[in-house]
């Protein structure tokens, strides 16, 4: 696997305004964690008229300093890049105090694909980790939709992957990518609502667009975006490669492929690392490649189909 473009060295102040571009402020959240790295990043884009992207959690001190960043501003839109609570949960009191609607695509379980849709139905396959249940915007939107304000477009791009409803946005040469394209590590896929194939597709999609800059929901800006893309895209074809690689020596269940593929990652992970391993078993199950005896359900024995 080539040298991993991630970069780890994140300081961002917590709660103060910083200045990113001409037009782009950022404020962190003070949810700093395993899943979330340094903290969500609330963007401001614009100057005057305003939209912001991801208001983050549902924590005061992030509420407060959210709304100082943009007091004496009109906020006219608030988007919503998904319905993960890190992102989604302080979005309608944001919107109430500044007076502004929200704007998302929000229905993670409406936009499953059919594939994945089918496997929820069974029952069993768990997942749903940092979902919104209770976030509804106050529009839905979705690939295409604009909104702009003096000097400033953003236009959605549905980039699922991560989670179903999940949308990117461009702006100029840029694009908030959310929680699909982050500079310091891969993202989780947790299926249902976490979908390899859609997640490469995603991918795919944002380096067709050959941003400048990618400006994602944790963590710094990315200023080599094709190098990172190329590398998320390899490390999961890399990961696949493992996986098969295990299953060709013995049938397997998931916990027995974390610990053989995850033994270097802090143990916090596990969990996670499990997730995105059945994320891989499905998709390499819809392609024919491998098996299970009984039901696809995390708890099943994985083995080659040929
Ligand atoms: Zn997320």
């Amino acid at each position: 696997m080539a040298e991993d473009p991630f970069e780890r060295r994140h300081a961002p102040p917590i709660g103060a305004v910083e200045p990113l571009a001409p037009g782009l402020r950022v404020v962190t959240a003070p949810n700093a964690g395993p899943m979330t790295f340094t903290g969500t990043r609330s963007y401001i884009v614009g100057e005057g008229e305003v939209a912001v992207i991801d208001p983050g959690p549902a924590d005061p001190r992030h509420l407060e300093a959210l709304a100082g960043a943009v007091r004496g501003e009109r906020v006219a839109a608030v988007l919503v890049t998904h319905a993960h609570r890190d992102h989604s949960e302080g979005a309608r009191a944001f919107a109430e105090r500044v007076g502004a609607p929200v704007l998302a695509h929000g229905d993670p379980t409406g936009a499953r694909s059919p594939l994945m849709a089918g496997l929820a139905a069974r029952g069993g396959l768990g997942g749903g980790e940092g979902i919104d249940a209770g976030f509804r915007p106050d529009s839905r939107i979705g690939e295409g939709a604009e909104i702009s304000g003096p000097g400033w477009t953003l236009a959605a791009i549905a980039t699922p992957g991560h989670l179903s409803d999940h949308l990117s946005f461009r702006w100029g040469e840029a694009v908030f990518s959310g929680d699909v394209a982050m500079g310091w590590a891969t993202t989780l896929i947790s299926p249902p609502d976490g979908d390899l194939a859609a997640f490469r597709a995603s991918i795919g999609r944002l380096r067709a667009l050959a941003p400048a800059r990618l400006y994602p929901g944790h963590g710094a800006p990315v200023e080599a975006p094709e190098r990172l893309l190329a590398h998320l895209l390899e490390h999961r074809a890399a990961r696949e490669r493992q996986i098969v690689g295990a299953l060709a020596e013995a049938p397997a269940a998931i916990p027995d492929l974390v610990a053989r593929l995850y033994g270097d990652v802090d143990p916090r992970l596990h969990p996670a690392a499990a997730r995105n391993v059945l994320a891989h078993l499905i998709d390499l199950a819809a392609r024919g490649e491998v098996r299970t005896q009984g039901a696809l359900v995390p708890e099943a024995r994985f083995e080659i189909a040929r």
